[in-house]
């Protein structure tokens, strides 16, 4: 492993708050030029490897993008889309673009998506932000571009440009920007439709940074490792920008490293001692169970202190089963932070501060379903269920929980919607902006959940509730239950109503067979254990595996499953008719 850092390296030095992300990226090159921050890493075989940028070799390779995008035309105000996967060159066009005075906004690449679903997603973001540029990281970008937009106006500018002779820039760089001007345009991950483009304001993204720091406690001590896109929230905003902005190192992998061996994850962080890295439930749930004991026995986990679990519903059984997996390799249970958070509060709302124990709370279903009343009972059983908590709001941001009914403000213990107020709250969607819309104050979230003793509980998201015969489920809930059956794929559920032929709400359970699962038992199986903890009977339909679609960043989407099912292409193992 690489040494830790010794005390007098150490500094909790911040630039000073009024300073814009690329003006405090400006003051660290002037003061460590040659500090390693930005570490690019690939795998040889198991072992990972790591490419290191410094400061300054970072700050020409801005100014030679900056260059190559005047050069296309950009001007301020224009929109550039950024398809680069690569994180050093990704970085340059994002800073640039900003000093530019224009406005970036993150895409996958061509190598993170098929090409179909490249082509849509380009068309549907090239819709809202009718870019003047498109960066682009690989040769065959120019056809794919060609066949999803209209070119003729827009310019397309390649990152192999980067690396080849330097232009020369006409001035030096003004590193200076408007604190409300625009950063970036974050689309969100399309879990509930398409992709909106959140616009995300410099002061909101530096305010965000600043609170993770202080809620995490972070210091000089800290270094970053992030398999996740940079082209998402979390991975852009805490995998990225967080590591050059407090000036340690940021530890960058591509995404497929995970994909392919999700043990390089563990071996990273062991590798680079590194003490922060988040990801999504299903990233802690997938090492809990699938890495083999001998693994275990070379790994140090002991630097990770801050393992954020994010971006999708958090199952309190894969915390536990993660802890108890990686405690023999020195995994601490105050490490594992579940945390909450969305694109349009710039990226976190809240997580238990560091060393603080997890906190989960098992309530009555009953009362929460009817009721909306998140009554403790004392442990679990069929008639409880138990939900994780994503801690107190991050410094200066607050949290109130509002009545679905009639907006009013709800008492702690009643489920309602998560409201967000704060400086990372930004200002709206890209195109009800731009058409004049005034800028929010407060953030409704669209997540449904209750505060307890100042603590965040996180429930739902409102729009997918199920609601039968009154009661409203939680669909994770469901998912969670039927999640955890044997036979049942674990993290391959979803829950979604339609209209029945009576104009009833109809639930249905797509479910995800382990192979070699006998069919005909399951679907009893899973319809016994929802009539038991729920009260309804489901229908239930067997699916391949894979056919639940899912967002770029690996999130189902239950509103696209529901399409699906209704237009009768979610492809099933029982060929029954689909439904009228
Ligand atoms: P879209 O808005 O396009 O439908 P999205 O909401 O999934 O996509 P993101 O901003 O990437 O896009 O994700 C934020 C959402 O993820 C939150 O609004 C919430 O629904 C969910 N989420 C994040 N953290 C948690 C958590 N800890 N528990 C449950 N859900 C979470
Ligand atoms: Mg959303």
């Amino acid at each position: 492993p690489v040494p830790a850092p010794t005390g007098s390296e150490v500094s909790a030095w911040l630039p000073a708050r009024t300073f814009t992300f690329p003006e405090a990226f400006a003051r660290r090159v002037a003061r460590t030029p040659d500090q390693p921050v930005l570490h690019v890493v690939g795998f040889s075989g198991r072992e990972p490897q790591a490419r290191p940028f410094t400061y300054v070799a970072l700050a020409k390779s801005v100014h030679q993008a900056a260059a190559l995008l005047a050069r296309a035309g950009v001007r301020p105000g224009d929109t550039v889309l950024l398809c680069v996967s690569r994180a050093d060159a990704f970085f340059s066009f994002l800073v640039a673009t900003q000093v530019l005075g224009a406005i970036p906004a993150p895409l996958p690449s061509m190598a993170d998506l098929q090409m179909q679903s490249y082509q849509s997603r380009l068309r549907s973001v090239a819709r809202d932000a009718k870019p003047r540029a498109l960066v682009v990281d690989d040769a065959r970008a120019r056809e794919a571009v060609g066949g999803a937009l209209e070119t003729a106006t827009l310019a397309l500018v390649e990152v192999a440009e980067l690396d080849g002779d330097s232009v020369p820039m006409e001035r030096a760089l003004d590193w200076r920007c408007r604190p409300e001007g625009v950063a970036f345009l974050q689309y969100t991950s399309g879990s509930t439709g398409e992709p909106k483009g959140v616009v995300v304001r410099h002061d909101n993204l530096v305010a965000n940074l600043r609170a993770i720091i202080e809620g995490g406690r972070m210091d000089g001590r800290d270094a970053v490792y992030s398999w996740l896109p940079v082209f998402h929230d979390m991975g852009l905003v805490a995998g990225l920008l967080l590591g050059v902005y407090l000036g340690i190192p940021a530890y960058v992998a591509p995404l497929k490293s995970f994909v392919y061996r999700p043990d390089s994850w563990l071996r990273a962080i062991h590798r680079f001692r590194a003490t922060f890295s988040p990801a999504p439930n299903f990233a802690y749930h997938l090492l809990a169970h699938r890495i083999p004991e001998s693994a275990l026995r070379e790994l140090d986990l002991s630097s990770w202190r801050l393992a954020f679990d994010g971006a999708e519903p958090i199952d309190p059984k894969t915390a536990e089963a993660f802890i108890r997996r990686f405690e023999p390799a020195g995994f601490r249970a105050t490490s594992f932070r579940p945390a909450y958070g969305l694109a349009e509060a710039t990226l976190a709302v809240s997580f238990p501060p560091p060393g603080e124990p997890l906190r989960c709370d098992t309530v009555e279903r009953e009362a929460l379903t009817a009721r909306g009343e998140a009554r403790p009972v004392e442990s679990g059983s069929a008639s409880s269920t138990t939900v994780i908590s994503v801690g107190r709001p991050v410094p200066g941001h607050r949290v109130r929980i509002l009545s679905t009914e009639d907006g009013r403000e709800l008492p702690e213990r009643h489920l309602g919607e998560v409201t967000v107020s704060g400086p990372s709250v930004t200002p709206g969607y890209f195109h009800e902006l731009r058409e004049g819309g005034a800028p929010r104050e407060e953030l409704r979230t669209g997540d449904l959940g209750y505060l307890a003793e100042g603590e965040l509980f996180i429930v739902d998201r409102l729009k997918d509730l199920l609601v039968v015969g009154g009661r409203k489920h939680a669909p994770a809930d469901v998912e969670r239950v039927v999640g955890a059956l044997d036979g049942v794929k674990s993290g391959a559920v979803v829950a979604f109503s339609v209209r029945g032929p009576e104009g009833t709400e109809e639930v249905i359970l797509a479910v995800t067979p382990e192979p070699g699962t006998e069919l005909a038992t399951l679907e009893a199986v899973v319809q016994r254990a929802a009539q038991e903890h729920f009260g309804f009977p489901p229908r239930v339909v067997l699916v391949r595996p894979g056919a639940l679609p899912k967002t770029s960043s690996g999130k189902l989407q239950r509103s696209a499953c529901r399409a699906r099912y209704l237009d009768g292409t979610l492809q099933r193992f029982t060929r029954e008719p689909a439904p009228a």
